[in-house]
């Protein structure tokens, strides 16, 4: 019997070598992440400080974990040793926290900046304006134990597809009016947009890193 490709190796080929795909592996169990780090996914996404610390305690070494939930700045420390890029940076003392967190760990840690881009008040990030007078900050005192490497953002939860199309087209424009920009720690290179539902639309407007939990591991409770 000719054995049906897997959800995982169907996904890899439709994305190609260019994007990086991040397996959201939150509230999962260590063996679903055993079983496709056994197929050859390095990269893993977890939301909660306390949840990724025990799988990283558990897990092989080689396993880059990706932060992409929300971060408290008194939790920041737990995961810097570690930590292979975190998601979801949304402030300024933020920033400062996890270059400080880098320091004491003689490391850098590369982050992406968050960018709200949903028409939801609930989800986190920046605005232009924040946005900005972050660059604006960055260029006085620069933080260079840290490393920006490129935005995140997270679409509206809609079905109306053009509105889910119009944020990621208007996130990936930003994206290219700050990839000019260049300073010690800022060039950005990635665009962290789409998840289970709307990857195929991020990818078509320039996404380079897609995060897919319930498409890969099934549905959460
Ligand atoms: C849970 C989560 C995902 C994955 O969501 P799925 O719909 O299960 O693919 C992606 N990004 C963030 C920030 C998440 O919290």
């Amino acid at each position: 019997m000719i054995s049906e490709p897997t959800i995982y190796s169907t996904l890899k080929q439709e994305i190609g070598p260019d994007v990086t795909l991040v397996a959201v592996s939150k509230t999962k169990p260590t063996d679903q992440i055993l079983e496709l780090y056994e197929k050859g996914q390095r990269a893993f996404g977890e939301n909660y400080v306390q949840e990724l610390i025990e799988k990283q305690a558990l897990l092989p070494d080689d396993i880059q974990w990706h932060f992409i939930g929300h971060l408290q700045t008194n939790k920041v420390k737990y995961i810097a040793p570690f930590v292979h890029l975190i998601h979801g940076i949304d402030s300024l003392k933020l920033l400062k926290e996890v270059n400080k967190e880098a320091v004491k760990n003689k490391r850098s840690i590369n982050v992406l900046l968050q960018i709200h881009i949903a028409q939801e008040e609930t989800k986190f990030g920046l605005n232009e304006q924040e946005l900005e007078a972050l660059i604006t900050e960055l260029q006085e005192q620069p933080l260079l134990h840290v490393k920006i490497i490129g935005m995140m953002g997270m679409a509206s939860f809609s079905e109306d597809t053009e509105q889910v199309r119009r944020e990621f087209h208007y996130l990936k424009d930003l994206f290219n009016r700050y990839q000019s920009i260049h300073l010690p720690n800022f060039e950005l290179k990635q665009l962290s947009m789409g998840m289970s539902s709307d990857y195929k639309i991020a990818l078509s407007e320039g996404s380079t890193m897609i995060r897919i939990g319930s498409l890969l591991f099934g549905s959460r409770s």
